[in-house]
């Protein structure tokens, strides 16, 4: 596939070469289960393109638009499967804290399990760690409008 890179794991699930069940998938991202889940539901969404991390992304309308489509997506299906959980949390890691270099969202339907794991999912402020999807939609969006 164009664009992958092969030793990205990220990318062989989002061609679809693995054995992950894809509980979405479109022309620009694919959603699967994380699978190490920290909370109740924990939904991973990953951009088909390998994009590094967040600071790849620009303030302009495609990566806006691409940024909104994954929590949509993401939205919808953590709403779907947990539709009585108390509160919900999507975002990203930033680097040095991202496990995986590929873009992807985290999507969770609460409580963290075990307790503890909401520490990995931390805003650490100016340092980096976890930015909230809405946050990160903040800075980049277009000045002009879209
Ligand atoms: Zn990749
Ligand atoms: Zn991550």
């Amino acid at each position: 596939m164009e664009g992958a890179v092969s030793s990205c794991i990220f990318c062989q699930i989002a061609c679809s070469s693995t054995s992950t069940t894809l509980l979405h998938k479109d022309n620009r991202i694919v959603a699967f289960q994380d699978i190490n889940p920290s909370a109740f539901r924990h939904y991973l969404v990953v951009t088909i393109e390998h994009i590094p991390t967040v600071k790849d992304l620009k303030r302009r309308s495609e990566d806006f638009l691409l940024v909104s489509h994954m929590l949509n997506v993401g939205q919808n299906l953590v709403q779907r499967d947990a539709p009585h959980a108390k509160k919900y949390r999507f975002g990203f890691h930033q680097p040095p804290f991202n496990s995986v270099n590929h873009l992807h969202l985290h999507c969770f339907a609460l409580p963290f399990i075990p307790r503890w794991k909401c520490v990995k999912y931390l805003s650490l402020g100016s340092v980096g760690g976890f930015i909230e999807a809405n946050k990160l939609l903040e800075r980049i969006k277009p000045l002009s409008p879209l």
